[in-house]
């Protein structure tokens, strides 16, 4: 837990770094919409510093024996042709970003294709933005055939399976093959695996919800609000954090403060530790905010008559408006195609993002790694993934490693 909080800290890092100081076209827009939360990271983590102790980094070392060691790395086919194919499923965070390097090194000479359900972007960050009416739906959103300005081509199809034998992958439209996979399909939000989330829980999690919620809380004029988390995996750790400060601020800024109570749970023990620790920070941040704080309350429930979260051994939480964060499972196609093992997603080496089929590559929020599921990792893994196959088909520059000990 205290690992996972401390990741998230360091990652800011990672984040301004990678918004600040490499800029494209594509992204700008993006990068204005996350400065608030870059700025909520820097300023919840520039006191903590980021280096890792010897011990941290040796157990790093030791993660990354095991894991190499358990891969079984396979030999792709052998290519027919000078120009290689090669696929990026999923047009989010990771896969925008690794489709747009390899476009703009490759996509001359090779063929990159992007392979997404949707016709657009979502920039999930800015969700807790649109929440509160800073943003507006069309802020938020940008179309994926603007990556063909990058020599990408965008094919919008859903993905029914991936054949890492055949080296073919399965679309509503046909059969697809490819000499290089990168795999960017995220963690869906499953809210029926908690009975009554459907009729009681609201939540930012998906566009449309975060529009539902906001209708919501712009007729909320008084009573309890309980914003909580489940077990499990999520998008992004520190946002349900941050989504009780901005309804403090919300309705503080309409005057309706005093008459609304805002508290939290977490299937999480109290966080424990020095002040500078991110989750020891970041509660006190919410109880210096008059958010009360329940820990160890593992949601099991929701009794949407009497208005009550249930959670393990009989605890129960009442509620007018439930903020309830969505279960996450991994996308559907890889359970179907056998290629997760765990609800933590697809086992990759740490240092390359290479899957067992060794022409297959995984990133971003289904990729099973020690990082928070968050798109500032997507990003950077996708950095890394389109350096090196781009090293290796052009035999130019060095190749590299996701540096594990930045985030
Ligand atoms: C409220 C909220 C706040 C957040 N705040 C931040 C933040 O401030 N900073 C940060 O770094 N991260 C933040 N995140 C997390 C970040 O958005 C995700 O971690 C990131 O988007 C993961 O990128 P990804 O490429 O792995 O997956 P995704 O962005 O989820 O992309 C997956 C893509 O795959 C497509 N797809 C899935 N299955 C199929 C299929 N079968 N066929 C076709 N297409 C398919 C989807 O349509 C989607 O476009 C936040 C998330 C939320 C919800």
């Amino acid at each position: 837990m205290l690992t996972s909080f401390l990741a998230i800290g360091l990652f800011a890092a990672v984040v301004i770094f990678l918004f600040a100081l490499r800029p494209n076209h594509l992204l700008e827009p993006i990068k204005q919409m996350s400065d608030s939360f870059v700025s909520f990271l820097l300023s919840s983590t520039s006191e903590f510093g980021s280096e890792m102790t010897q011990e941290g980094l040796e157990d790093q070392r030791l993660w990354r024996q095991r894991r190499l060691r358990d891969l079984h790395l396979t030999t792709p086919k052998p290519a027919t042709s000078k120009r290689r194919k090669i696929l990026v499923l999923g047009g989010g965070s990771g896969g925008l970003v690794a489709a747009t390097q390899l476009g703009i090194n490759l996509g001359k000479d090779h063929d990159v294709i992007l392979i997404d359900r949707r016709t657009e972007h979502i920039f999930m960050p800015a969700f807790l933005f649109l929440m509160v009416g800073q943003r507006q739906p069309k802020d938020v959103v940008r179309k994926l055939e603007r990556l063909e300005q990058r020599n990408v081509q965008v094919i919008q199809a859903q993905i029914e399976g991936i054949d890492p034998q055949r080296q073919e992958v399965l679309l509503d439209s046909g059969p697809i093959s490819y000499d290089y996979l990168i795999i960017s399909l995220g963690l869906r939000t499953a809210p029926e695996l908690i009975p009554g989330f459907a009729e009681a829980a609201q939540h930012s999690w998906e566009l449309e919800a975060t529009l539902r919620l906001r209708k919501t809380l712009e007729s909320f004029q008084e009573g309890r609000i309980l914003v909580g988390i489940p077990p499990g995996p999520y998008r992004c750790p520190p946002a349900p954090y941050e989504a009780q400060w901005m309804l403090d601020t919300y309705f503080q800024e309409r005057g309706l403060r005093d008459k609304v109570q805002i508290e939290f749970f977490s299937p999480n023990p109290e966080p424990a530790g020095e002040d500078r620790t991110p989750a020891v920070w970041m509660d006190a941040q919410s109880k210096k905010r008059g958010v009360q704080q329940h820990y160890s309350f593992s949601v099991q429930s929701i009794d949407s008559q009497r208005k009550v979260v249930k959670a393990l051994y009989g605890y129960e939480l009442p509620y007018d408006l439930l903020f309830l964060v969505p279960p996450h499972q991994p996308a559907q196609v890889l359970l179907d195609s056998s290629l997760v093992e765990t609800v933590a997603g697809i086992r990759v080496d740490y240092d390359t993002l290479m899957t067992r089929w060794g022409n297959v590559y995984c990133i971003g929020d289904c990729a099973n790694m020690p990082v928070s599921k968050s798109g500032g990792v997507a990003h950077q893994q996708a950095e890394v993934v389109a350096h090196n196959l781009t090293v290796e088909l052009t035999g130019e520059g060095e190749p590299t490693t996701f540096q594990l000990h930045t985030l």
